[in-house]
């Protein structure tokens, strides 16, 4: 028989009611007042939450970097998600300058195959158009565009960063924003004006400044504004839409909100981070250890954080994701000692996302527990093209079911975390909020209460998620 949710209360991104939820298989079969026992195992879930499973749509498991390759692959990765509620990731393919989208499409299913513990998908990052093909008169990555969006990869990532290794021109960008647009695919960008922070970049080294701090001074909110502008006005141009990655500062929300008032078609996300961690807290310039902190876009000035919160309440933001891309502080972030270039840009915190938003969200008033699930699951899932299959709790949907008590109490720490580095970035921080039980596909996948922090599923049960193009959920 199924597994019979009783006594607790359903958000959604709109609501809370009192709703029993059952699960057959791996679906939810129904979601009703007073539903029958008949025989079904009945968890009862009196005082906690039942909300649809964390969809985190910005993660780098098993990806390299400069020499070096994150820590945590799809088993360790996938189950630190799930023990922090979050039941279904977006990972990145990387196609390299020279290869094609189908060797990165090949080569990252190889990475997640028979490891991933939850539900994924892939954003490909486009680098590289190839030559043109004289017959079909479009280049070939264009045509290769056609074939991910028919395997389920319905968003594109464009880098306006790093330059010589993951950047590529406007004139590029705008190709495949045209493309997009026509296959009704989304666009994400990485938005910081690569070509001049590089001039900084070389100008602090040439002057001896080597430290961590400088990593985030080097990057200036003026040049992610700048190209949080740009991107939606070449999307715009183009008639696609676009989703801005990691937006990390006021001045970037402002270029944002622009757009959006003109009518773009533009969507961004901020990450746990930006949120509540700080340039003047985290890196003041002080030691070494600050490397823990070097991640691109850079930490901000602490003023920063409220208007992110605000722009979360009031819509302009429509994700928390995490960003999560995490390297050891002992042997990898080490890499980078003399020199924040060679820095390995990241963090880890996947595990954590739900907890944070939840604790200096919710319950510091900033947004509600409707928004919390909007935020964390139903506006990702509608964007990314699979809300017909993910993020919420609805008839007919996968079975990913969190069960959130409100009133648990956590510490967070490197020592009892799932993710695979020795640190962490909220090491001692306490929370009040955190799941209690986590379901996958049916599948009770974490018990928090019964046996903290452990994965209770196969590893390889995670199964990869075909997203339709729906351009962002404008379509
Ligand atoms: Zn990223």
């Amino acid at each position: 028989m199924g597994i019979l949710i009783k006594n607790g209360t359903v958000v959604s991104a709109t609501e809370s009611k009192s709703l029993d939820v059952l699960i057959e298989g791996e679906t939810i079969a129904c979601v009703d007042v007073g539903i029958g026992e008949d025989g079904h195992e009945v968890v009862d879930a009196s005082g906690l939450l039942v909300m649809p499973g964390g969809i985190d749509v910005h993660t780098h498991l098993d990806m390299p970097f400069g020499g070096t390759t994150s820590a945590d692959d799809y088993t360790t990765g996938t189950q630190a998600a799930a023990a922090g509620g979050t039941t279904m990731l977006i990972d990145f393919a990387l196609q390299s300058q020279g290869h094609t989208m189908r060797e990165a499409f090949d080569v990252w299913r190889a990475k997640s195959k028979g490891k991933a513990c939850v539900d994924y998908s892939l954003h490909m990052a486009v680098t590289d158009l190839g030559l043109g093909d004289e017959a079909e008169g479009e280049q070939r990555g264009l045509r290769e565009m056609e074939e991910m969006v028919a395997e389920g990869i319905s968003s594109f990532k464009l880098f306006m960063a790093y330059p010589g290794v993951l950047m590529i021109d406007d004139g590029l960008m705008f190709k495949v924003m045209q493309k997009a647009a026509a296959l009704n695919a989304l666009c994400c960008v990485h938005a910081e004006n690569g070509s001049a922070i590089d001039v900084v970049v070389a100008q602090m080294i040439a002057e001896g400044k080597t430290a961590p701090h400088y990593h985030a001074l080097s990057r200036s909110p003026k040049a992610e504004a700048e190209a949080t502008h740009r991107a939606i006005a070449l999307a715009d141009m183009a008639g696609a839409a676009v989703y801005i990655v990691h937006l990390s500062n006021e001045d970037s929300l402002a270029a944002l909100k622009f757009m959006q008032s003109r009518g773009a078609k533009a969507l961004a996300e901020t990450c746990t981070q930006y949120l509540v961690l700080s340039i003047e807290d985290q890196m003041p310039g002080k030691s070494w250890d600050e490397a823990k902190y070097v991640f691109t876009p850079p930490l901000r000035e602490r003023w920063n954080q409220a208007p992110l919160w605000d722009a979360l309440a009031d819509g302009a933001l429509a994700v928390v994701s995490t960003d999560h891309c995490p390297f050891r502080f002992a042997d990898q972030k080490e890499l980078g000692r003399g020199d924040f270039r060679k820095i390995p840009n990241g963090g880890p915190g996947v595990e954590n996302r739900l907890q944070i938003l939840w604790h200096f969200g919710v319950n510091a008033g900033r947004i509600s527990p409707e928004r919390f699930v909007a935020l964390s699951a139903t506006n990702p899932a509608k964007i990314f093209g699979m809300e017909k299959q993910k993020g919420r709790i609805a008839e007919g949907l996968d079975a990913d079911i969190l069960l959130w008590d409100t009133k648990a109490e956590y510490t967070i720490s490197a020592a009892t975390q799932r993710m695979a580095t020795d640190y962490s970035m909220f090491e001692g921080w306490k929370v009040v909020g955190n799941a209690a039980k986590v379901y996958s596909r049916g599948e009770l996948v974490v018990d928090n209460v019964a046996q903290p922090g452990k994965f209770l599923g196969a590893t390889g049960r995670g199964r990869f998620v075909k997203r339709e193009a729906n351009a962002g959920g404008f379509a």
